[in-house]
């Protein structure tokens, strides 16, 4: 192997791999810790990474000047300090659009697990409980309001397969209103952040993590919810406050709670929502799919080896 060197953070599927072993030498670290990729990216031209370790100042001071491309694969890009690498000359791509299907899969699949009580009614049927088929009872998810905050590309598709697939009454918050095309596409209307959630019976979140969403569903913001309500967070954990959401079930002021992301990941033993019947947890996998993780890597290896050829 000879031309630049590219740092792989974590593995990536060969649809990538291909691609940018036709632009440089490509070396996978051994760990993701900060100590780790701090040697590890000595030297590199390019590094990606995925979930899981950060590319801060002190990562691309360590990797030196001759750093040209951060990739993420991936969407949301907060582990990476992009004001540190623009301001050294270094160029940061990621992966948008290439999850987008399996995450908008992944909240239909929370809305309906939890609609149905599927926690419950697996940890009773393996405590030979049968009868929880009739005393738990369910409901459909159609024809019900959605009301979804951050109306990007996740957002947008959640919206399509609400309208289309369930027949769903959609509102959404953000801060940027929709085409009029998308909003007709969708069917979905621009409401305050307050609407949305005192009207919604599902309320899914697609903001990225920056300080205008941290902590965006606290105590204030679930007080304004329905009891009857399903929140479900596949965004950033930081964006909701897990002690409140516990509260807020505790005290039966929400229906249930789905995460694929953790305010720490991974989530400690003995995380208040870990384990509850009335919360569906997944370990940030909703963009873990064949398809999603094929498109990442050719997405990001093909932005990265541009980079490189100049
Ligand atoms: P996107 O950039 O297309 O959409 C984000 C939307 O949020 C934009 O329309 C933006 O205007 C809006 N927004 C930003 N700040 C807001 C605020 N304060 N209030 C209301 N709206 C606001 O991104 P996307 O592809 O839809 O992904 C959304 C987020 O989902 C990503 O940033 C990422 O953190 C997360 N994500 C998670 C997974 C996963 O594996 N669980 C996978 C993909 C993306």
């Amino acid at each position: 192997p000879s031309g630049p060197l590219i740092l792989l953070i974590h593995p990536m599927k060969e649809a990538g791999l291909r691609l940018l072993r036709e632009a440089g030498d490509v070396r996978m670290a051994t760990g993701n810790d900060p100590g780790t990729i701090g040697r590890e990216v000595r030297g590199a031209q390019a590094v990606i990474i995925r979930t899981g370790g950060k590319i801060d100042a002190a990562v691309l001071d360590a990797a030196g000047k001759g750093l040209k491309v951060v990739g993420r694969h991936g969407v949301g890009y907060d582990q990476i300090d992009v004001a540190a690498a623009t301001s050294r000359g270094v160029q940061v791509v990621y992966t948008p659009g290439a999850n987008t299907q399996s995450v908008a899969e992944h909240v239909f699949a929370m809305f309906i697990g939890l609609s149905k009580h599927f926690p419950r009614m697996t940890s009773e049927l393996a405590k030979g409980n049968y009868d929880a088929r009739t005393s738990l009872v369910g409901r459909e998810v159609a024809g019900r309001t959605l009301g979804i905050i951050g109306f990007g590309r996740i957002g947008r598709r959640v919206a399509e397969t609400a309208r289309l697939g369930f027949g769903m009454s959609v509102l959404y918050n953000d801060i940027v209103p929709a085409p009029h095309d998308v909003e007709v596409r969708t069917g979905a209307r621009r409401a305050s952040f307050r609407e949305v959630l005192e009207a919604s019976e599902y309320v899914t979140m697609h903001v990225p993590l920056d300080p205008s969403t941290r902590g965006m569903i606290a105590r204030d913001a679930l007080a304004l919810m329905r009891p009857d309500a399903i929140l479900v967070n596949t965004s950033r954990g930081p964006v909701v406050d897990e002690a409140a959401v516990a509260e807020a079930l505790d005290a039966g002021r929400l229906w249930g709670y789905g995460a694929d992301v953790f305010a720490v990941e991974p989530p400690p033993q003995g995380h208040p929502l870990i384990g509850r019947p009335d919360v569906l947890l997944t370990p940030h996998s909703a963009a873990q799919t064949e398809e999603g993780l094929t498109n990442m890597a050719a997405m990001v290896a093909r932005d990265v080896a541009a980079v490189l050829r100049g």
